[in-house]
């Protein structure tokens, strides 16, 4: 972490704001996430099925809203406004979540009031995830001018800012929440959400002015009752808040959403770039959806990490290490762990090859993730089949590095590509349509995780079967990604790019 924070000396100076104010945002996310299911089950008392679909519906809701925002702050709010927003909205949150309530009495059902604020507070927590988390990555953007080298190894600092509140936050407040009480382990995540607000706040002035708003004079015209612009949307806000509080608990519709919210927001950017971009500006726009839909696929088969595959090493693998027998849920903390160890190496090897003009292109690191993902598939199996019995715990510490060095190559390049391909204003679209996208994998691996469940025709388990065959896939495709890279690399027009948003 502090060569990270070192090397970011040669970044602008806006970015420590951006990754520390999104490290306490991640690191109140992923608190609360790690405590989510344990406290439906404990607390609440939540059949096992139960909590698991609420918590899909969660997990879904979130990367649906960051389309609405990224949209809202484009066209009005300007991105700051919106990250600030989210960040009020999410210390509500987490605060709200810390109200528990007396434990549910096995046989009894809840207390109606604390379970309705305890919705609420997911609905405050998905809208405010939908304010700040596109948005706030939009801002890193626009920090670097459009021909800048340096941008993807800033967006992968910030992707170690990103993880690193991940790591420490499941640590903490899940230490905190499992062992003291629920609310201290929520609470802590809303003081860290309070810390990112502040950081925020105060370093607003350090980011140039990145993400002003776009037209104050619109945001601020009285349009109808008196009501500005501004206050239309905090309404509306509030209309779609009770909309959340509603839906969240409703696993189907939640689904539902998530393919007409894929469906619009293909059919608007292609719309929207079809007739409003000149030419050039317009393909960029289709090379950026092409990335962004390969993230389907990426992040299906790279959380089977939360799902199968710790179900898998809970099962199948010898997880002896140094004498003692270790909890399964325990390697989940290792990708957030690597993320911070090779993400300063990562950012080295960008821009070190960048400097000297051999820095493969965006679509070629997609192609290297991926290849890197089915690979780290493909040594498990192989793994499984050296020996008999328990797989050998070394392939559990080795699928998840190739996942991460895969993550690497893809999601903060990804998220930097965005910000290069997009005009102005639609960076905060197309930054939703990347975290929809995401969310649509996570949905995909759920499918995946059940088909590991099945069982073949004498009992036997199937799970390497999958792992073989989307290993093999995976590696396929990214070499697919890789023969076509030159065409997605002819739509970027990296020659013409002019700077229209850098301040
Ligand atoms: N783990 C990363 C984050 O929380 C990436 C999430 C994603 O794009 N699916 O930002």
């Amino acid at each position: 972490l502090l060569s990270a924070l070192y090397q970011m000396r040669t970044q602008p100076k806006g970015l420590y704001i951006l990754f520390f104010a999104e490290m306490w945002e991640r690191f109140s996310y992923y608190g609360m996430r790690a405590l989510l299911v344990f406290y439906l089950t404990k607390h609440f008392l939540f059949e096992q099925s139960a909590a698991y679909g609420l918590y899909g519906a969660y997990t879904t809701l979130v990367f649906i809203t960051p389309v609405i925002g990224g949209v809202l702050a484009d066209r009005y709010l300007g991105h700051q406004r919106a990250v600030m927003i989210g960040a009020v909205l999410l210390v509500l949150g987490h605060m709200g979540m810390a109200i528990e309530g007396e434990p549910v009495v096995a046989g009894e059902d809840p207390d109606p009031f604390i379970l309705n604020i305890f919705y609420l507070s997911l609905a405050l927590i998905i809208m405010g995830v939908g304010f700040l988390k596109g948005n706030i990555s939009a801002i890193v953007g626009q920090l670097y001018a459009k021909t800048d080298v340096r941008r993807d190894s800033g967006f992968t600092f910030f992707y170690v800012g990103i993880n690193a509140g991940s790591f420490f936050g499941a640590l903490y407040a899940g230490y905190l929440g499992e062992t003291f009480g629920w609310q201290y382990g929520f609470g802590l995540a809303g003081i860290g959400m309070l810390v990112g607000l502040i950081v925020f706040a105060m370093g607003r002035g350090l980011l140039n002015g990145a993400g002003e708003t776009p037209d104050l004079a619109l945001l601020k015209k009285k349009q109808f009752l008196g009501l500005t612009t501004e206050w239309l949307i905090y309404i509306a806000t509030l209309g779609m808040l009770a909309f959340v509080w509603w839906v969240v608990r409703d696993q189907g519709t939640v689904g539902t959403l998530l393919y007409i919210s894929m469906g619009v927001t293909y059919l608007y950017i292609l719309g929207r770039s079809v007739m409003t971009l000149e030419p050039h500006a317009r393909d960029r726009i289709f090379a950026a959806l092409f990335l962004i839909t390969v993230q389907v696929l990426f992040w299906a088969l790279f959380e089977q990490a939360g799902s199968s595959l710790n179900v898998y090493a809970d099962e199948q693998v010898d997880r002896t290490l140094l004498g003692q027998e270790v909890p399964a849920s325990v390697f989940q903390s290792l990708n957030a762990m690597y993320i911070v160890f090779l993400g300063p190496v990562f950012a080295f090897i960008w821009s070190f090859l960048g400097k000297r003009g051999m820095e493969p292109s965006a679509p070629q690191k997609f192609g290297l993730g991926v290849i890197q993902l089915g690979l780290g598939f493909l040594v498990l199996v192989w793994g499984a089949s050296t020996g008999q019995g328990l797989t050998p715990v070394v392939f559990i510490f080795l699928i998840y590095l190739l996942h991460t060095t895969g993550e690497l190559c893809l999601s903060p390049v990804g998220l930097s590509a965005m910000t290069r391909l997009s005009t102005a204003r639609m960076v905060g679209l197309i930054m939703g349509a990347w975290f929809l996208a995401s969310g649509a994998g996570n949905f995909v691996a759920g499918l995946i995780a059940q088909a590991t469940a099945a069982e073949g025709p004498n009992g036997e388990s199937l799970v390497l079967d999958v792992y073989s065959n989307v290993g093999w896939m995976a590696v396929w495709v990214g070499i697919g990604l890789i023969i076509v890279s030159p065409l997605i690399n002819y739509l970027m027009h990296l020659k013409t790019l002019t700077d229209d948003d850098h301040p």
